[in-house]
């Protein structure tokens, strides 16, 4: 079996980033990734230096990969499902193949909670969901939100003073606190208490939803706001690294270390912005602390 310096759990923003600059360090480096990310869902990313009129996940990895390719990086379509730790880490996969490093990083990533596939085409072009990212998008606009119970208020309290109309769709119909309701109101945020029936959709376009009433509510824009997002992190966790209630992976500021010798952990599975750049910045942090523990020698 093949011992590398380095394998990078989750070929997303930070794990490719990671291993572009573990690659010029002339590490010998593997990226597993099982394929599906916020990184493959997200549609147009508009607030990355560089990119004026936006670029796809899909385009920032494909992109990302040759160049670590160019440096040697190895990129397999793999799921780990199992690590276990002797003189190194020993990862298993749901195909069945083994791998053992000497380092781990794991840039596993969040899942974001959506009772609506349908909305897929529409992730990051029409249908959003993070305000930091593109509040920006609706600004003077109508849009909806999609969501859940006290996740939809929160998200209303962000885009209010982007959108000319907003309308709060509580689909799951978990009760909100009558203040909460006040306070919509305040904000001039039209409130519903009903099951979506369906999103219209037309390729990336999303054009409103159906209710269960069968009234139908039209916009061209929507934010989804069903609760918590599930961060990767449960094998991180059996390895005895340390994380938030929340799930999120706890490391060193500067090194991106976790509490685990060896492990390290960057982009959304840890604790920071949840955002494209940030994930890169983390990824380069780690790629830079792996390589000075590899340089020293403490395998
Ligand atoms: C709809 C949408 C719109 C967004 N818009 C913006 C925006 O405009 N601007 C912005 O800055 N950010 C935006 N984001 C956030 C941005 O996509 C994330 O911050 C970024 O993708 C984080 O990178 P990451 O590498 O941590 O995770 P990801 O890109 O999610 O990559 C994690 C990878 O790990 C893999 N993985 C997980 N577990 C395993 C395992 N056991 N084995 C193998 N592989 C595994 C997954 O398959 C995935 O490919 C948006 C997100 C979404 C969903």
């Amino acid at each position: 079996m093949a011992l590398y310096d380095c394998v990078i759990i989750g070929g997303g923003i930070a794990g490719i980033q990671a291993s572009i600059q573990l690659g010029r360090y002339k590490r010998n480096v593997l990226v597993l990734d099982k394929g599906k990310g916020r990184s493959t869902l997200c549609r147009k990313y508009r607030n990355i230096l560089g990119w004026p009129d936006g670029v796809s996940g899909e385009e920032l990895r494909k992109i990302g990969k040759q160049q670590g390719k160019m440096l040697g990086v190895l990129y397999q379509t793999e799921e780990v499902v199992a690590i276990e730790r002797t003189d190194h880490f020993q990862l298993l996969t749901r195909s069945g193949q083994s791998y053992e490093a000497k380092r781990l990083l794991f840039a596993t990533g969040v899942t974001d909670p959506n009772p609506f596939p349908q909305l897929e085409s529409c992730l990051g072009s029409t249908v959003y969901i993070c305000p930091d990212c593109d509040g920006y998008e609706v600004q003077g606009k109508k849009s909806l939100i999609l969501g859940s119970g006290k996740s939809g208020v929160h998200m209303a309290k962000r885009l209010h003073h982007w959108a000319s109309e907003l309308i709060y769709i509580n689909h799951t119909r978990e009760a909100i606190r009558e203040k909460d309701k006040a306070l919509l109101r305040d904000m001039n945020v039209q409130y519903i208490e009903e099951r979506i029936q369906s999103p219209l959709v037309t390729d990336r376009q999303f054009n409103g939803v159906t209710l269960h009433s069968g009234e139908v509510i039209e916009a061209k824009h929507a934010f989804i706001a069903f609760g918590q997002i599930t961060p990767q992190s449960d094998l991180a966790r059996k390895l005895g690294c340390e994380r938030m209630e929340n799930g999120h992976l706890i490391t060193e500021a500067r090194t991106k270390k976790t509490n685990v010798e060896h492990i390290y952990a960057a982009g959304d599975v840890g604790v920071h912005a949840e955002q494209v750049t940030i994930a890169m910045g983390e990824g380069t942090l780690a790629a830079v602390w792996i390589e000075k523990s590899l340089a020293e020698g403490m395998v």
